[in-house]
């Protein structure tokens, strides 16, 4: 077992005016309270506290401040302060929550005073998906919080940490690909070749796809009928409810995902690359195929992390034609039916198919052609650099790196 951490970055949206005026009151009270503290030279907890108790922040914020101001004060030597530090929470201060029906699915608790707090809602890092579905399914474990604002855009970062095991050392020729085809009708569907080049026990989990789908649409009509009776309220909790269960049969299917995995030997779980799906489809044609493509996003994020955490690799590859292509001799063929693929090529064995198996095999096969994209390597190089830098002494510059980061990948 190792440690994995990462910083997670959210972008807060649009706060309005009310919750912007709290966030600065925030900010600037805790910007006071260290000025104050660090200038008394506060080299212990007790010391610290006697200073900040006088403000008005959460204790949440107080708390990390005493722990922030010895660390600056004796372990760094601080000769002065930066005046745009973040403001730091302890790990209680905050809650994330996940409400997939609505357009902005991330929420975040912020503390503000003493109990009271702010909801907001925010945009993670599309590419820390998978950190986000662990954390809300208590799989990862969230540490301190930093909370700053760049250019009039609030930001909040927030340590996450979780047990990992270490991949076998298996090089990657010797590896089983397991295909994991994702979609509307059977959630998942997953196959592999045996040792013969064969397709062999395929798993698809239709029932459960059944079941999200009529949950989908118990939520969707209710929800028609209570907003023309003004019943936002009751929308809500219902839709929470019936939400909550699509994710444990998210969770439930996922986990036996990683069952299949474990009985294959040596297996590398081969997904499509989603970031591809989203550029190469347009929207209307990525929304109908993908359960509106939220489903895709938190399966695909699912099967991520739930693999790291078993130390089963993951690779992502081009997805596209993995459904129309023949996985016997690669010809685009077509579904007379939604269950069936036929293969056109007259010189071909095949001809009819089933098409869940076909598209799994389809995505193993990528693996092997060498179109995959290794992403595994960047999740385990980024644990030493954001645990590093949390507690450099340069910190404010370590936001300012962290920040560029930000930007590059999907502040922009
Ligand atoms: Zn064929």
């Amino acid at each position: 077992m190792t440690e994995l951490t990462k910083t997670l970055e959210l972008k807060l949206v649009d706060p309005n005016a009310h919750k912007r005026r709290k966030l600065r009151e925030t900010r600037e009270a805790y910007q006071h309270a260290l000025q104050d503290a660090f200038d008394a030279r506060c080299t212990t907890q007790t010391e610290a506290n006697d200073v900040v108790v006088n403000y008005d922040l959460s204790g949440y914020a107080k708390n990390a401040l005493k722990q922030y101001v010895p660390q600056l004060t004796t372990t760094y030597n601080a000769g002065e302060l930066h005046d745009d530090h973040p403001v730091r929470f302890t790990n209680e201060g905050l809650r994330l929550d996940h409400k997939p029906e609505n357009g902005i699915e991330w929420y975040v608790k912020i503390p503000h005073h003493e109990d009271y707090h702010l909801w907001l809602p925010a945009q993670p890092n599309p590419e820390q998906r998978d950190w986000l579905e662990a954390v809300n399914a208590g799989d990862a474990e969230m540490g301190e919080s930093r909370l700053f604002e760049r250019e009039g855009t609030w930001f909040l970062h927030v340590t996450a940490t979780r047990d990992v095991e270490e991949c076998s050392g298996e090089s990657a020729e010797e590896r089983t690909p397991i295909g994991v085809d994702i979609g509307e009708a059977s959630l998942v569907k997953v196959c592999h070749r045996d040792d013969h080049g064969s397709p062999t026990t395929p798993e698809l989990w239709a029932d459960e796809g059944k079941t999200v789908r009529q949950l989908r649409k118990t939520y969707f009509t209710a929800k028609r009928r209570l907003q023309t009776r003004g019943g936002e309220r009751i929308v809500e909790s219902f839709g929470d409810d019936l939400w909550n269960q699509i994710d444990d049969v998210f969770h439930r299917v996922t986990r036996e995902v990683m069952e299949y995995a474990d009985s294959v030997e040596n297996p590398v779980l081969v997904l499509e690359d989603l970031t591809y799906i989203r550029e190469s489809m347009d929207y209307g044609e990525f929304m109908n195929r993908r359960l509106h493509g939220w489903g895709f996003a938190k399966l695909h994020a699912q099967i991520r992390y739930k693999a790291v955490e078993k130390g089963i690799p993951v690779e992502t590859v081009n997805p596209r034609n993995t459904s129309k292509e023949c996985h016997a001799c690669g010809e685009v063929g077509y579904r007379p039916r939604q269950a069936t693929f036929t293969c056109t090529n007259d010189a071909c064995w095949m001809g009819e198919y089933q098409a869940d198996v076909n598209g799994a095999v389809n995505i193993a096969d990528r693996y092997l052609s060498r179109e995959s994209r290794s992403r595994e390597h960047e999740t385990d190089d980024d644990s030493a650099g954001d645990g590093g830098r949390l507690t450099a002494p340069q910190d404010s510059h370590a936001d300012a790196d962290t920040q560029q980061a930000t930007r590059g990948t999907y502040a922009s």
